[in-house]
């Protein structure tokens, strides 16, 4: 298991859906979010959740700005499967 997203919104302002939208459902930490609801089953991939994660471009500009390096391209991807 990954470690977990502390929520700390450093990485928002380098979000392009985040920016667009300034909608936190839109931001790398509310994919995250959507992603740890998903590995506990307390959600289901429902086609909501995929519109959703699917939203994200994959760009990786958040990742720099990350203080514990998560992979987060990689985990919005994997809870996709
Ligand atoms: S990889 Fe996804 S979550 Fe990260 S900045 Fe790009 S669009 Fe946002
Ligand atoms: S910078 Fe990392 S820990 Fe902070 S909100 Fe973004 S993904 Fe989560």
């Amino acid at each position: 298991m990954n470690a977990v997203c502390v929520k700390c919104a450093r990485c928002n302002p380098s979000c392009p859906t985040f920016m667009e939208s300034l909608d936190e459902v839109y931001s790398p930490r509310g994919y995250l979010h959507l992603c740890t609801l998903l590995e506990s089953q307390k959600i289901q991939l429902r086609d909501e959740v995929v519109q959703i994660l699917s939203s994200c471009t994959q760009c990786g500009d958040c990742e720099p700005l990350c203080p514990i390096d998560l992979p987060i391209v990689q985990m919005i991807a994997s809870a996709l499967k």
